[in-house]
This record gives structure tokens, C-alpha cells and sequence, in this order.
């Protein structure tokens, strides 16, 4: 395996690479579906609370939108790089074709630290960014979202920049926005759903139920804590959960309403009455039929995977498996849900919040619920009966559902020139 030299790009290149030779697929498409589109880096001075101006740099990578407008988050943080964004980019491409949403990939970042902005600051940051993106995104062309340090109000001074320059409200531009503004019910505890689904689907096709199935979760943030709930709700037993601090175990399973309380309270799970400290470093060996990692990337890496004892291991976080780990553990015949397809259903109901914005008719929650439901089982069994048709692990069938998917409509569209 080629060196990636720490080019997140690179490592996404590998990921493509693998499904691209099992598919035959051909050099021309090859290129094009390995190029970004679009990658934009835009300089956005911003006077601070001191009176002195600051510019900070700001990117937008559309990496292909052949199926639909780019969609993906904007990040604020220090380490931003454009290696970083367009394999973000690169990878919203490939989660939207395998949850079958006419979306493309997009990504968006700006280098600063909001946790050492004001709120002024930060809102002057992002009306100055959208300002010099305005022109690249909209409806119909890119469409952002919160990540990593971004939230709802930043996409409500998103939303409302661009309505200013266009000169109408325009809630479809952006998602993950407050409900009062064009949000979705249900966006906020989707990614948690759509995980519950593909881990009762996944158990499933190995032939046992959640009922009582032993579950450990790292993170009880957005993702973890929602799926710990739902899970625990269809009967199986949440074991354990670490967070940022430390961890939880009780055998007889957790109370996940109660931990909540407790988490709301103290914002860590750490001394959850009822249950044993768990050193975060002892979660990923425990004897579990269900691993969700939820929290951060590169966690199960070649050191711990030996030590998994779980049947199925489901990516809630992006990226939270090294290639090496995932290779050992697809030999131990661990079933791993990749994230394209496990958190998924973050980017399905920010599909459904366009939809309903453009309609300008919204849905009740639980609409919004069963249409996640029935798009979560199609993306599952697209990608298992893909695995089970080329004989490979779900995260190459991920990758081939994707790649195909753009493939064929790059093909029929043809060639502009
Ligand atoms: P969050 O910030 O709400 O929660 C993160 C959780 O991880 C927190 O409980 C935090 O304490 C915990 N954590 C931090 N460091 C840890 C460590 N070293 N060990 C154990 N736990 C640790 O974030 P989130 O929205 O739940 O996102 C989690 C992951 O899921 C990220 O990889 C994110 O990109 C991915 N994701 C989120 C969504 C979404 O809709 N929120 C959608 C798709 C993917």
C-alpha cells in the first residue's frame, strides 16, 4: 500500500482505489471521479473586538456534483487545510450516492479558533465568508451544513447572508438550520436513528436480535447518546460508554434516560451512579456482541482491533477505523458498517430539510422518521448484497454502490467540451 505521506486525500485515494479496480473501472472515469470539481480559497478580513483586522482563510471544495447540488459541512478550526476539506468533500460525494440522495460533495472550512472568537466575531467570520463564496453556493449548487465547531445559529447568519445578496429568504440554501427557520423535525436525533437501523439491520443478517445483545459506546455526544437510546429502546443492553473524561460499565446495561440526566448535569458520564469507572482505553476490549465508536476518527487502530471482541462494529463517527485495523478486523470476520453508510442518515434528513424547504411545507417528525427509516434499509441492502455479490467487506461495497453511482450517470451525461 502506497504511502500517503499524511494527505488525507491520499488516504481517501487508496479507499477509491480498491472499489475502482473491482469494478473495472474505466481510466476516463477513473480521472474525473478522482479530480475535485471546484476548490475555492477565498481571503476574509474581519475587524475584531480589539479594532484590529484579522483575515482568515476560507475554502470550498466541490468535488463532484454530478448527481445534484454539493452538500457538506463547514468546519471552523485551526488545523483547516485544503488537503483535509477535499477529501471531507470527496467523501460527502460518496455518502450521498450510497444513501441514493441526488446530492454531490462539497465541504467547506475556514483556519481560525472560535473557542478564542466572541460572538460577534464569529458571526462577523461567517457572513464575510459566505460573502465571498456567495456566488458558488445555493440551492441548486451547493448547499452547506454544520461540522465541526459550527452550529444552528451559524447556519441561520449563513441562510440570511446569502438571502441579503440575493434579495429574497432563501431557507434551502443551507441546512441544519433551527426548526423557526427552515430546520427539519427529526434532524437532530437522525444520525443516532439511522445508526440504530443499520446495527438492527446488520444484526439481523447474522442471524441474532438487539434483544439483549451486550452493546459499548464511545462518545455520548449527538451521535452516541441517541443511538445508545433508540438501541436500548428495541431491547438491547447498552454496557458501557466513554466519553471525553472516562467511562461507565454496568453489566446488567445502563440506564441511557437516567445517564443523560446525569450527563446534562455534569456534561460527563464519569460517575454515573449505578456503574463501574471504565478506563476509556479498556471499551474497545470488552466482550460485547456490539462496538459503536462515536466520538472521533482514528480510534480502533492496529494496536486495539486484536483485542475487539465484538461481532459487528459500526461507524458512527467518520473515520473512526485506521485501513490497517479495518483490514485485520474484516479477517477476523468482524462486520464493520462503514461510515458512509452507518452515519448516513445525518446527510439523508438534511436531504429531507431541503426538500421541505423548497416545498416550503413541512413535515410532521414522525414522517420524517419513516422516510429516514425506509432510505436507511435501501442504502443497508445495497451495499450487503453488493458485499455478498463481489465477496468483499461492506466498506469496498460502500465505496463500489457510490462509485458506480456516479460512474453511470457521468457516463450517460457525457462529455462537454
Ligand atoms: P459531539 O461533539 O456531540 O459528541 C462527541 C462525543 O465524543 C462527546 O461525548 C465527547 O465527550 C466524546 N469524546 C471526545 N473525545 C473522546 C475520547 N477521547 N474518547 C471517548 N469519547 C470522546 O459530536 P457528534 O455530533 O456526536 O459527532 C460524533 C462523530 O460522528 C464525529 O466523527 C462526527 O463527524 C460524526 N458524525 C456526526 C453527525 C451528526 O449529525 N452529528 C453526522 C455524521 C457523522
Amino acid at each position: 500500500m502506497a504511502a500517503t505521506n499524511g494527505s488525507i486525500f491520499a488516504a481517501m485515494l487508496q479507499e477509491f482505489d480498491g472499489a475502482a479496480r473491482i469494478l473495472n473501472l474505466e481510466p476516463g472515469i477513473w480521472k474525473i471521479l478522482t479530480h475535485p470539481k471546484r476548490q475555492i480559497t477565498v481571503s476574509c478580513p474581519v475587524q475584531m473586538d480589539n479594532g484590529e483586522i484579522e483575515v482568515f482563510t476560507g475554502y470550498r471544495v466541490q468535488y463532484n456534483i454530478t448527481l445534484g447540488p454539493a452538500k457538506g459541512g463547514i468546519r471552523y478550526h485551526p488545523g483547516v487545510t485544503l488537503d483535509e476539506v477535499t477529501a471531507l468533500a470527496a467523501w460527502m460525494t460518496w455518502k450521498c450516492a450510497v444513501a441514493h440522495i441526488p446530492f454531490g460533495g462539497g465541504k467547506g472550512g475556514v483556519i481560525c479558533d472560535p473557542t478564542k472568537m466572541s460572538k460577534r466575531e464569529i458571526e462577523a467570520l461567517t457572513r464575510r465568508y459566505i460573502a465571498e463564496i456567495v456566488d458558488a453556493i445555493g440551492p441548486e449548487k451547493d448547499v452547506p451544513a454544520p461540522d465541526v465547531n459550527t452550529n444552528e445559529q451559524i447556519m441561520a447568519w449563513v441562510m440570511d447572508t446569502y438571502s441579503m445578496h440575493v434579495g429574497h429568504t432563501t431557507t434551502s440554501v443551507v441546512t441544519g438550520k433551527p426548526i423557526e427557520l427552515g430546520g427539519s423535525l427529526g434532524r437532530r436525533e437522525a444520525t443516532g436513528r439511522g445508526v440504530m437501523i443499520v446495527t438492527r439491520e446488520a444484526v439481523k443478517h447474522l442471524g441474532f436480535s438487539l434483544k439483549g445483545a451486550t452493546v459499548a459506546v464511545q462518545g455520548f455526544g449527538n451521535v452516541g447518546s441517541v443511538s445508545a437510546q433508540l438501541l436500548a429502546e428495541q431491547g438491547a443492553k447498552i454496557v458501557a460508554v466513554t466519553d471525553w473524561k472516562g467511562g461507565v460499565f454496568n453489566q446488567n446495561g445502563l440506564d441511557i434516560t437516567k445517564l443523560l440526566a446525569h450527563v446534562q448535569h455534569t456534561r460527563t458520564v464519569d460517575g454515573f451512579p449505578g456503574s463501574e469507572p471504565l478506563p476509556a482505553a479498556s471499551l474497545f476490549s470488552l466482550d460485547v456482541d456490539i462496538l459503536i465508536p462515536a466520538a472521533l476518527e482514528n480510534q480502533i487502530t492496529i494496536e486495539n482491533a486484536p483485542a475487539i471482541k465484538a461481532k459487528v462494529v459500526i461507524e458512527g463517527a467518520n473515520g473512526p477505523t485506521t485501513p490497517d485495523a479495518h483490514r485485520q478486523l474484516h479477517e477476523r470476520g468482524v462486520f464493520v458498517v462503514p461510515d458512509i453508510l452507518a452515519n448516513s442518515s445525518g446527510v439523508t434528513t438534511s436531504y429531507f430539510e431541503w426538500v421541505q424547504d423548497r416545498y416550503g411545507y413541512f413535515w410532521a417528525e414522525k414522517e420524517v422518521n419513516e422516510r429516514l427509516e425506509a432510505k436507511m434499509c435501501e442504502a443497508f441492502n445495497a451495499v450487503l448484497q453488493t458485499s455478498l455479490k463481489y465477496k468483499v467487506d461492506m466498506r469496498t461495497a460502500a465505496y463500489i454502490v457510490a462509485i458506480s453511482r456516479v460512474a453511470t450517470v457521468t457516463r450517460m451525461r457525457g462529455m462537454y467540451a
